[in-house]
């Protein structure tokens, strides 16, 4: 009697622990989705939270419509050399031209974007001799020549896909309206200089702009 008595126990107990198992593996199961889900949505990029960061402003923002893509045409350089040069040589008011710059490695970080104080105010740039384009338009300056044998680095180019990419989201800026300074209309220059691939920066756009209406149409 008191065997079977055990014994009936004894089933009891792994009845219960086999039941338990099988509840706690299905919640598991059934959570892991959820659960990767719920990660993905608080955890965006690492590039593009860096950018918001960088981005952003105290001030009223500006009704960006352009994107103008710019050399230095020097070898060297960083945002603090040209807005010297600018400042002190050029005479301009506010200083660098841009309101970005892209480091090759030279003075800044490969791939590095630095701010200027033309976008922290939102004040329009200097960077083309067309006063009512650089009103409405952002410049970004890669340092380099690629005129003349030189090539944006591979961490500069992917800096760049990555800046272009979130301003033209963030301001709505069509890719039509991304352009090169050459495009802008002015006499004799060849900013951003022949060998800048600007058919590869179209073609990652492009990826981009049709991932982001799938991820839209998904939501
Ligand atoms: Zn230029």
């Amino acid at each position: 009697m008191y065997i079977k008595i055990a014994m009936h126990r004894h089933e009891s107990i792994i009845k219960y622990f086999s039941l338990a198992t099988i509840v706690i593996a299905s919640e598991i199961f059934i959570s892991l989705p959820f659960f990767s889900c719920v990660k993905v949505k608080n955890s965006p990029p690492a590039v593009t939270a860096n950018l918001t960061h960088l981005c952003h402003t105290d001030v009223q923002e500006n009704q960006w419509k352009y994107i103008v893509i710019h050399h230095s045409a020097t070898a060297k350089g960083n945002a603090a050399r040209f807005d010297d040069y600018h400042r002190n040589k050029r005479r301009w008011e506010y200083g660098l031209a841009y309101h970005f710059v892209v480091g090759n490695g030279s003075l800044s970080g490969d791939g590095e974007i630095e701010v200027a104080e033309r976008w922290k105010k939102q004040i329009h740039g200097a960077h083309t001799a067309n006063m009512e384009c650089n009103r409405v338009a952002i410049g970004i300056c890669l340092v380099g020549d690629f005129e003349n044998g030189g090539r944006p680095t591979g961490k500069q180019f992917e800096s760049l896909v990555e800046l272009v990419q979130y301003l033209s989201r963030r301001y709505n800026i069509p890719l039509s309206n991304v352009l090169l300074h050459k495009q802008v209309h002015q006499k004799g220059t060849a900013c951003p200089g022949k060998n800048f691939p600007f058919g590869e920066l179209k073609t990652r756009l492009i990826q981009f702009a049709s991932k982001e209406g799938d991820r839209t149409r998904k939501l």
